[in-house]
């Protein structure tokens, strides 16, 4: 029999309030066969409602530590105080059976597979404007103390969007779940198709959203 035809490896990333969450459970609902999302380990505490296992793996310190050394960890990063990981064994095993691997990651976690894996697909998800982002976080009930800090984050992370392959305006959950299957699917197929949405041709909309989250930094710290 031959061999299944290997998965793509899809980095989402996005801004804290770009709604990245609820755009990667649709694009799970959508081909539950096909999509596979990988589960983190972190050293963080468990928010309520998250379940082990199914949100992340909540590790303690030690054993982080233990997976970092022993390699089993595809990527890893800090990210405000907690330590979190991508497990290889389980990325690995679901690419090797031709399912497409989706890691929600943070960027340096992003840049560090595209590393080991050139031909993963890197995909950043922006509100459409900083004002959107706020709304967002502040519609979740975040603290003015949380959202500042995360504005602050979100100031870094703009400076680096240029270094993914696509950029998704999430506009709508659906218009953003549609941008992000056709981007899998001409990976998948070696088509170039979705050339609309490579970050290269989004300078003018990133240097905006970098201005807009440089004024409400300054406006708002
Ligand atoms: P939160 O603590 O809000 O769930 O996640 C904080 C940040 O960590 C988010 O940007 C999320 O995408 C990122 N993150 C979650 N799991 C991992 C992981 O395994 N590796 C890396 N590098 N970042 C992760």
């Amino acid at each position: 029999m031959n061999e299944p035809k290997r998965g793509v490896v899809t980095v989402i990333s996005g801004f804290s309030g770009s709604g990245k969450g609820t755009v990667v459970k649709k694009i799970m609902e959508k081909d539950p066969d096909r999509f596979c999302l990988s589960v983190s380990v972190t050293t963080r505490k468990p928010r309520e409602h998250e379940v082990h296992g199914i949100d992340y793996f909540f590790i303690d310190q030690e054993e982080y530590d233990r997976m970092v050394r022993e390699g089993r960890l595809l990527e890893h990063a800090e990210y405000a105080g907690g330590c979190y990981g991508t497990p290889r064994d389980f990325a690995e095993e679901h690419l090797a059976a031709g399912r497409d691997v989706i890691l929600e990651i943070e960027q340096r976690g992003a840049f560090q597979v595209k590393e080991i894996l050139p031909d993963a697909v890197l995909i950043f998800l922006t509100a459409p404007s900083a004002d959107d982002l706020v709304a967002r976080l502040r519609g979740r009930k975040e603290t003015e103390e949380f959202i500042a800090k995360r504005m602050a984050k979100s100031v870094q992370e703009a400076a680096n969007i240029g270094r993914y392959d696509y950029l998704v305006i999430n506009d709508t959950v659906e218009k953003s779940v549609s941008d992000i299957c056709r981007i899998l699917d001409s990976e998948r197929l070696h088509t170039d198709d979705c050339r609309d949405l490579r970050t290269m041709y989004h300078e003018d909309f990133i240097s905006g959203m970098q201005e807009q989250l440089e004024a409400y930094r300054k406006e708002e710290l």
